[in-house]
């Protein structure tokens, strides 16, 4: 007879869309750290959700903050004013450091809506004729899936098939600024980049060019739009990874932690003279900005501060990096490279001696969740709220089957 393993995932093989490829563990609770699946079995998470768990999964305050606000009232769209929105915007503007917030769902959803304002701005107070706005992005870039969004992607799989596809952007290497200088035309409107390219492997900037790129996109007046919806909200060991760099973007697009793992939330950020181009009825969403997840934003953000949680992502990112090049050190050749910031590493397996999914799949089988990216490398983005001891497993795990592998 069946498992329950095996009985949900041929369920979800026969009646849904092939468009996944998961890991096959069929979880049925989360708590924290840790998930155990439908056998029971426990595991440390070590992915939370491509960081839409950095609260740890079900935080007691953000369940009570759903429970809290399901007793009052959920959804009644933006056709009319709520009490939780303004505490939210608030909030979320005050932390970020930006005039306006516009709440959307997704991330996709909200680097559309940075698309069009970019767009807008560069028509209506750059001057640029309409129709002719060229924003520039990364090689490498992954900013969602939207057919807008996947006809810049520059990976094949995301964009096979499904043209034709949106004109108006033009590509530049990450980190190179000649490449960027090039891509520049006076059309150019906007540079949208991720200040750490995630789906593409955890990769991270050289030193200094994002001071280079914000000087220039200031002189030749160009909005700097900077996507942290996976590196944001403390994933990096600060509350934005643009602090890193020492910069301040033009505008910022938030998602992923800001449902505090509980809900969709996603937000645009900017100052008034961008966020302006916005008028009533040139855009929106119907969920954007609902009762119920406005007050979840607000509690994520009110956790992550009360709970120090970027202080945390900084010191025990460290330690998980220093453990993880330890294990480069213990399994070369397989394990080939570990870069990262915070609580987000990136390790490169030699596909010459594993693949990255066989060894997700070992870890699984031996109780740690992570996941690969493309063939090579492996990511761990645990939970903000992680232990040093359950880091310690989770790469003492990572270890031996590293090791395993390579004799
Ligand atoms: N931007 C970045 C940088 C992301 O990493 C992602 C998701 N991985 C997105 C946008 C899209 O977010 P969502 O899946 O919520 O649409």
């Amino acid at each position: 007879t069946a498992t329950a393993t095996q009985t949900f995932i041929g369920q979800e093989a026969r009646f849904g869309a092939r468009n996944y490829q998961p890991v096959p563990v069929v979880v049925a609770r989360a708590r924290d750290c840790l998930i155990w699946d439908v056998e029971g079995r426990e595991y440390i998470d070590m992915m939370s959700a491509y960081s839409a768990v950095s609260h740890g999964h079900l935080h007691p305050r953000l369940v009570a903050a759903v429970q809290r606000q399901l007793q009052q009232v959920a959804v009644t769209s933006r056709a009319y004013h709520g009490t939780t929105l303004g505490p939210f915007l608030e909030k979320l503007c005050t932390v970020a450091g930006f005039d306006r917030a516009l709440p959307m769902n997704t991330g996709a959803e909200a680097v559309e809506t940075a698309i069009k304002c970019a767009r807008r701005w560069g028509h209506f107070v750059k001057g640029i004729a309409d129709g002719e706005q060229q924003i520039l992005v990364a090689r490498g870039n992954f900013h969602g899936r939207t057919s807008t969004i996947i006809g810049f992607s520059t990976e094949a799989d995301y964009r096979a098939g499904f043209g034709p596809f949106a004109p108006g952007f033009r590509h530049f290497d990450f980190g190179d600024m000649a490449s960027v200088r090039a891509a520049t035309t006076a059309s150019t409107c906007a540079v949208l980049i991720e200040p750490i390219q995630g789906e593409a492997g955890v990769i991270l900037p050289p030193d200094g060019f994002f001071r280079e790129l914000r000087d220039w996109c200031t002189r030749n007046d160009i909005l700097l739009i900077d996507d942290e919806v996976q590196a944001g909200l403390g994933r990096t060991g600060r509350w934005f990874a643009f602090e890193h760099e020492g910069i301040r973007p033009d505008a910022l697009i938030l998602g992923k932690a800001l449902g505090g793992g509980v809900l969709p939330v996603s937000a645009f950020l900017a100052d008034r003279a961008v966020m302006d181009v916005f008028n009533p009825g040139s855009h929106g969403s119907t969920f954007g900005g609902n009762a119920l997840a406005a007050a979840v934003g607000l509690e994520a953000l009110l956790v992550i501060e009360d709970e120090d949680l970027v202080a945390r992502s900084a010191a025990l990112g460290e330690h998980m990096l220093e453990r993880l090049r330890g294990v480069m050190h213990a399994a070369a050749p397989l394990v080939r490279g570990v870069r990262g910031r915070g609580l987000w590493a990136g390790v490169d397996i030699d596909p010459a001696h594993a693949s990255a999914r066989e060894l997700v799949e070992r870890l699984a089988e031996r109780g740690v969740l992570s996941k690969e990216t493309h063939e090579t490398v492996i990511r761990f983005a645990p939970p903000l709220t992680i232990t040093r001891e359950l880091i310690d497993r989770a790469v003492d795990t990572f270890q031996e089957v590293a090791m395993q592998k390579c004799r």
